[in-house]
């Protein structure tokens, strides 16, 4: 009888657990570099008001990614949940361990990625 390498669930949920707060812990740690910028100079010390609007739209544009990572994370949490995580959502083969190792949020397989991408 063939078994395939199990993979280790829990090491998995603790490991997207820990990416997940770390996101969380960012997003919160910037949240005053997403606020509208501040007409009064003085509230941007020595950045010219340019400065702080590019500013604000590389914060906000890093947080929009930060919320699509804890989706990822969160889908990926879910798979765990319901015994799918490690299976390519989309042909549902075994997604290789080396993949999942570098990103345990990755939903698909090696081919199925580079499809998606063409
Ligand atoms: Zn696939």
């Amino acid at each position: 009888m063939t078994k395939k390498p199990k993979i280790d669930n829990k090491a998995f949920k603790k490991r997207l657990m820990a990416m997940r707060k770390e996101v969380e812990e960012l997003s919160e740690a910037t949240e005053e570099a997403r606020q509208p910028v501040q007409l009064d100079q003085s509230m941007v010390g020595r950045l010219s008001r340019m400065d702080a609007l590019q500013n604000q739209a590389m914060q906000l544009e890093t947080e929009r990614r930060r919320t699509m990572e804890i989706k990822r994370i969160d889908s990926a949490l879910q798979r765990l949940e319901e015994g799918e995580f490690g299976y390519c959502v989309s042909c549902g083969v075994d997604i290789e361990s080396k993949r999942l190792e570098n990103n345990p949020t990755t939903p698909t397989c090696f081919d199925c990625a580079q499809l998606s991408e063409k």
